[in-house]
């Protein structure tokens, strides 16, 4: 039977939908992580099968102006040639050795120049280890238990910070996950985004107890939530007076909202930050970092054990290395006006239909909330009119556009999305206006 056999969406794709029937056999859900199943708008995922530049074709053979970019990594486009010789070149050499290479350090050398603040850094195999690691290091460092995270902020599938988390888990709307014990949960305070009045009391009925706070650079996991003026910094202060540590998350924002990062653009000094997403290129790469002599802590240098046997894959760092060394100053305005042209086009065409919405910005980063408040916070984020946005994505889709499948996402775009892709988003956007401002709750 199919996996979804009958479908109220415009286009069909025959092709995905069998892939995806053969992939429901033997995968729960049929993906290989959650969002990727359209689950909250319905329809066919769509298998891809390549992508150049700003354009994914699927296994149906049609093409889509990709606005999701691998969910941030492609932030040059999919197969730019610079990459694709680092990487042909670093798999003739051979594809992992378990041993120091000069490749790592010359990606770990490459951030440290970009991010004043990242004395040093390990390198992992994605972001949820980046986290992981990040969070056991600040307990090792100040022998505290407590975290503090945000509801909303999403930072990998890290057992502790599953609670109140976005992305995904904020698409299935799963205020928690069977699987993580209340042990594993316990330690962690969830406060609402953008409140440091909530903050300052927590550390006040937990004097001495918390290790440390981790909070996305700028959100992007509950569609982009910029921190008000001032909340990193106040979170920062918070940590420094209360003895913890101020952990940044910048798996999605880093090397993508400036060369370097989120801190780039606030200029907050946090004691850790972690990596992924845009450092590796389209390979499993991922990194966390800071101080040195909170670093000094982590194994073999200090107590606190960390390791991985793909940990600085001389493939991934290759792919990582060239991609960096490519984002420059004119590579970085050229994503914001990429940026800038695409969120002109969509406030344009959905206030031509009298839809409600908010266009939320950081930096190059940005999404659509169909609400007319501003959103603050998760729980704003959460009142939103999601099932406009169904209808927005899927007219989109059946005219080449491929947005990310949830409303609680950032959309991404590269320096390869030229005048024809944003003409092409041109185009769509009248029909996906009209689709949204005639959508009805279910
Ligand atoms: N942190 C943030 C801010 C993220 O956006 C993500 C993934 O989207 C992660 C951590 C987890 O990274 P990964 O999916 O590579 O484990």
């Amino acid at each position: 039977m199919s996996a979804q056999s009958e479908t109220p969406y415009p286009y069909d794709a025959p092709v995905s939908q069998a892939l995806f029937d053969r992939a429901s056999a033997v995968t729960p859900g049929g993906v290989n992580s959650p969002v990727r199943a359209f689950r909250a708008v319905g329809g066919t995922p769509r298998f891809m099968v390549s992508g150049k530049g700003a354009y994914l074709t699927d296994a149906d053979g049609r093409e889509y102006v990709d606005l999701v970019c691998s969910w941030g990594p492609m932030i040059l486009g999919h197969s730019h040639p610079e990459v694709i010789a680092a990487v042909q070149e670093a798999v003739a050499r051979g594809t992992s050795f378990g041993t120091p290479g000069a490749g790592e350090v010359a990606l770990a050398e490459e951030m440290v120049a970009r991010i004043e603040p990242l004395e040093q850094v390990r390198l992992v195999s994605s972001g949820t280890e980046a986290t992981m690691s990040a969070i056991r290091l600040a307990r090792g460092f100040t022998r505290r238990t407590k975290v503090i995270k945000f509801a909303g902020c999403y930072h990998g599938h890290v057992d502790s910070l599953l609670a109140a988390a976005g992305s995904g888990v904020a698409t299935f709307a799963l205020p928690d996950t069977p699987g993580v014990t209340g042990a594993q949960a316990g330690d962690t305070i969830v406060l609402p985004y953008n409140d440091l009045e909530a903050v300052q009391e927590a550390f006040h009925r937990h004097p001495g107890e918390i290790a440390c706070v981790i909070t996305e650079a700028s959100p992007g996991n509950m569609g982009v939530v910029p921190p008000g003026p001032g909340f990193n910094q106040g979170l920062k202060n918070a940590c420094r007076e209360n003895g913890a540590l101020y952990i940044s998350d910048e798996v999605m924002t880093g090397f993508r909202t400036s060369r370097a990062g989120w801190f780039g653009v606030d200029g907050v000094v946090p004691d850790l930050m972690t990596f992924g997403k845009v450092m590796g290129g389209g390979f499993p790469a991922a990194a966390f970092g800071g101080r040195a002599d909170v670093m000094a802590h982590l194994a073999p240098a200090g107590p606190v054990y960390q390791a991985g046997t793909l940990s600085g894959n001389p493939v991934a760092t290759a792919a990582g290395l060239a991609q960096l060394r490519l984002l420059d100053d004119a590579a970085y305005d050229k994503v914001d006006s990429v940026s800038e042209q695409i969120r002109g086009l969509v406030t344009e065409a959905l206030s031509k239909e009298g839809v409600a919405h908010q266009l939320q910005t950081a930096s190059n980063m940005f999404s659509v909330f169909f609400t007319n408040r501003p959103v603050r916070n998760y729980e704003d984020a959460r009142g939103q009119e999601s099932f406009r946005f169904t209808a927005f994505f899927h007219s989109l889709l059946s005219h080449g556009v491929y947005l990310p499948p949830s409303s609680f996402e950032s959309w991404f775009v590269s320096t390869a999305h030229d005048d024809r892709a944003i003409q092409k988003i041109a185009d769509a956007l009248p029909a996906a206006a009209r689709a949204a401002a005639e959508a009805t709750a279910a």
